[in-house]
């Protein structure tokens, strides 16, 4: 077994170049260093018994001690299981029930202490010390690995925006194709540094920004996410692009204002994981002046599947853009391919895609055929191959047989001068079976009837909404998404 498609040779940088930096401390691990510390941090593995196949739970703050355990972990073959470190003690617990981990290695938050203790998982505790990967724990003996393409190299949860979430198995190969494809679209180099600001417990963080970035040369930087800070961060360390969910493009504008007049070396920004209303596209594009380019990535294809390509190829707005080395494309309920311009549900296929959901035959069965996923996302894919999402299957919102989709009508909302955020629902309705309902966060004043003839202005009758509700904000999931389905009994029954 050879070691290409294995993440044991992602990383091949060894100089002294910067791999990770963190502003506020001022600590820098340089490729040599992180080169150094991932094999003593190896060896300590090895040393307190992780062995190949093992599932090593990770709980800890974004940070070097966790992107150092995490490529540990990997390298000698065993499976990392990220979680959320702000979990509570009993979803920890459960986690570490559910996904049958051996060993549990968190940096001292209080939850994982406590999970630890009540569960019978052996846990250690990291930290970097000196530069190294400090891993507690009594000493065994070492062993050597083979680093193949095929082990699973990462077990991650799906954001659980339209159920419970659902554990997808990575393999190495897959983490390996779809860091390629990240760094292939945007031709990352040894000269980019990015600006880490998504969770490491998935995978548009770890992939898109930490594996794609080390495995190209360049630099992570991890400030704490700050807006007011942030763009003189990305200034004094030169920061050349940066990944996030729209959520946080959101509140990044709001940081130009406090923090001036900007300067940066920004190459362009990617925006992924949510819609990207158009209207904050353009507002982004005019206050930083860099190009916006959106991309779509989920769990079960270890995150990248589709982006738009950088300047001068054609970026085109309202589309997550061409398939980026995965096949893209719109099934009907048969499985059968609809014809460019119809709508259908995207299906995927490629190096990327995983194979099955983690101890969930149904699920497998019901999206995974011939190495097809059926994505549960509805598109449309023009002749030239870019695709346009236009909701999830159990989010559109079905108006007598007439399906609407929730981003078109928040996209209109959003071009309101005084909307912040806005989210579209479905409403129980008597004759229609359903109907539009929105709610929306302001940020000037409007009443819910101007949001109401603003929309019969720009929509068709049978979408415009029929209940509109002002919120102080609008409920997301961990990773920065509308759960749209919770919508309505957050509104309650009232109009
Ligand atoms: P769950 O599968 O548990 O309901 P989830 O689908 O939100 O949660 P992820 O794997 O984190 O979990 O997210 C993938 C989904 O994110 C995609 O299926 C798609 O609905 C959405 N998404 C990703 N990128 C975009 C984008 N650019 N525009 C619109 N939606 C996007
Ligand atoms: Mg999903």
């Amino acid at each position: 077994v050879g070691s290409a498609g294995s993440l044991r040779r992602l990383v091949t940088r060894s100089d002294g170049h910067p791999a990770l930096v963190v502003p506020e401390s001022g600590a820098v691990l340089s490729y040599a260093g992180l080169q150094r510390a991932l094999d003593r941090a190896a060896g300590r593995l090895a040393a307190i018994g992780v062995r190949e196949g093992d599932r090593v739970a990770l709980a800890a703050a974004n940070g070097p001690a966790l992107i150092v355990a995490f490529l540990a972990v990997v390298a000698s073959d065993a499976v990392a299981a990220p979680l959320n470190p702000t979990l509570g003690e009993a979803e920890l617990t459960a986690e570490l029930g559910d996904l049958r981990v051996s060993r549990l290695l968190h940096d001292g938050v209080a939850s994982a202490v406590a999970a630890a203790d009540r569960s019978d998982v052996p846990a250690s505790v990291i930290g970097m010390a000196e530069g190294l990967l400090h891993i507690d724990g009594e000493a065994g003996s070492a062993l050597e690995t083979a680093g193949s393409p095929d082990a699973l190299g990462l077990l991650l949860h799906t954001s659980g925006t339209t159920s419970k979430p659902k554990t997808v198995p990575i393999r190495q190969r897959n983490l390996v194709a779809s860091t390629a494809a990240v760094a292939d679209t945007y031709a990352l180099s040894g000269d980019d540094v990015t600006a880490c600001v998504m969770p490491l417990f998935h995978v548009h963080g770890l992939v898109a920004t930490v594996l794609a970035t080390l495995s190209t040369g360049g630099t992570v930087l991890l400030p704490r996410f700050r807006p007011s800070t942030f763009w003189d961060d990305a200034a004094r360390h030169g920061v050349t692009w940066y990944t996030a969910v729209p959520t946080i493009h959101a509140r990044l504008l709001t940081g130009t204002e406090v923090g001036g007049p900007l300067e940066h070396r920004i190459r362009f920004v990617r925006s992924c994981s949510a819609p990207l209303p158009t209207a904050l596209w353009r507002r982004y594009e005019e206050t930083i002046g860099v190009p916006l380019v959106e991309a779509y990535g989920m769990t079960e294809a270890a995150h990248q599947m589709a982006s738009n390509p950088l300047p001068p190829r054609e970026r085109r707005p309202g589309t997550v853009g061409l398939g980026t080395g995965t096949e893209v494309v719109a099934l009907d309920d048969d499985w059968r391919p609809v014809p460019p311009g119809d709508e259908g549900e995207i299906a995927v296929r490629g190096p990327s895609v995983v194979d099955e959901y983690l101890d969930n035959p149904a699920a497998t069965f019901a999206a995974f055929r011939n190495g097809w996923f059926r994505t549960g996302d509805v598109g449309r894919l023009s002749a030239d191959g870019y695709l346009s999402l236009v909701g999830r299957v159990k989010e559109l919102i079905n108006r007598a047989g007439e399906k609407i989709s929730p981003y078109e009508v928040e996209d209109v909302l959003l071009t309101h001068p005084s909307v912040a955020e806005a989210a579209a629902y479905p409403v129980p309705d008597e004759k229609y079976g359903e109907q539009v309902g929105v709610v929306i966060v302001l940020r000037g004043d409007a009443t819910p009837r101007e949001l109401t003839l603003y929309c019969a202005e720009r929509l068709a009758a049978f979408k415009r909404p029929v209940r509109v509700t002002i919120l102080d904000s609008i409920p997301k999931g961990p990773t920065g998404k509308i759960q749209r389905r919770n919508l309505a009994g957050l509104v309650g029954g009232g109009s």
